[in-house]
């Protein structure tokens, strides 16, 4: 299978959706970000929902998506006035749209259980970020028998390349074919992008949440400590995380656990993965286990998640081991 239909399908999904998501970023005001009015992000992923799970559902009627929203959040109590913004919002992007197909877009999406074939969507990862008008992710992957095999990740507010200052990129990829960077406005060609070569691990880049809800900073420090990194980590919210890893930018990305308990989500990782393993790094858990996405939403079977450009994995997973992680 070369899934080139899928890859298709899934890169214009999101280039979609990121279109819907850069209109509403852009009226964020600061009067917005003092009330800590949390709407803009709400009309922001209900919609992305919608036009990536339209575009899935037209190309491929039969598979189930699961992905973090529900219209009934939106048609009920303090989210109910919204739904207007989110009509407005899509029929921007396709004209002509209705509260009616809104709401059964958004419900494609809402896929629970384990199945041979399926997609996966965060529609906005990083929500925290994009309030904040930095870092945040349209993440969509279709998992077959249990492994991604098909990924397609916007980035909108990411530079193009490292160090460049133009913003907006989509990182891509199909299983056993490479991670490419494909433009967000689709006028760029396909590039191929690989993880550092860094062996020493003192010379290696962190990067990790801005959240210090979302992995333990503290446990960070020491890992750190135990591998001889110097630098500074690199902070960004969402699956950008990965891409910064995939791209070589940094070399570790670690999703440390916060509270006992806590199950990671899948459409926070899935195409995240792909991403990585495809341009060459390795992703496990914290106990050096693969991800295992056989469980519907949740990562079930997984503590954490580890993140490498592949020759310091073991390095990491052993430092975590010393420092009482695992
Ligand atoms: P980040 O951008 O790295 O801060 O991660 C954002 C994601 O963290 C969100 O999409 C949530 O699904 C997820 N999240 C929420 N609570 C936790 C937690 N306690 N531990 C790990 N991830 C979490
Ligand atoms: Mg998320």
């Amino acid at each position: 299978m070369t899934y080139q239909r899928e890859q298709e399908i899934a890169i214009q999904a999101v280039r979609e959706a990121a279109t819907l998501c850069t209109a509403v970023q852009a009226k964020i005001s600061s009067s917005v970000l003092e009330k800590k009015d949390k709407s803009p992000v709400t009309v922001a992923d209900f919609g992305s929902q919608a036009l990536v799970c339209r575009a899935i559902r037209e190309a491929f009627p039969d598979d189930p998506i699961i992905a973090e929203e529900d219209s009934e959040a939106l048609q009920t109590g303090d989210n109910a006035h919204l739904l207007e913004k989110v009509v407005a919002e899509v029929s921007a992007v396709r004209p002509g749209t209705g509260t009616q197909a809104v709401c059964e877009w958004i419900d494609f999406g809402g896929a629970q259980e384990y199945s041979e074939r399926f997609w996966t969507l965060d529609p906005i990862d990083g929500t925290k970020g994009f309030l904040r008008s930095q870092q945040y992710a349209i993440a969509l992957a279709l998992i077959v028998d249990g492994e991604i095999v098909v990924a397609a990740m916007g980035c909108p507010n990411l530079s193009v390349a490292p160090g460049e200052e133009t913003t907006g990129i989509i990182y891509t990829a199909v299983k056993g074919q490479g991670t490419f960077a494909v433009s967000l406005e689709g006028v760029r060609g396909e590039e191929p992008i690989r993880v550092s070569e860094t062996t020493l691990s003192s010379q290696a880049r962190f990067c990790e949440s801005v959240e210090s809800g979302h992995t333990s900073h503290n446990d960070y420090a020491s890992v750190g400590d135990k591998l001889g990194i110097t630098e500074e980590p690199v902070r960004l919210d969402s699956q950008c995380k990965y891409a910064v890893v995939a791209r070589g930018e940094a070399d570790i990305y670690l999703r440390l656990p916060t509270r006992p308990g806590y199950v990671e989500r899948i459409w926070d990782h899935a195409a995240g993965v792909l991403v990585i393993t495809e341009a060459g790094g390795t992703v496990t858990d914290i106990n050096g286990k693969p991800l295992d996405f056989t469980h519907g939403a949740g990562l079930e079977e997984n503590r954490g998640v580890i993140v490498t450009n592949g020759p310091l994995h073991e390095q990491v997973l052993d430092a975590l081991n010393a420092v009482g992680v695992q």
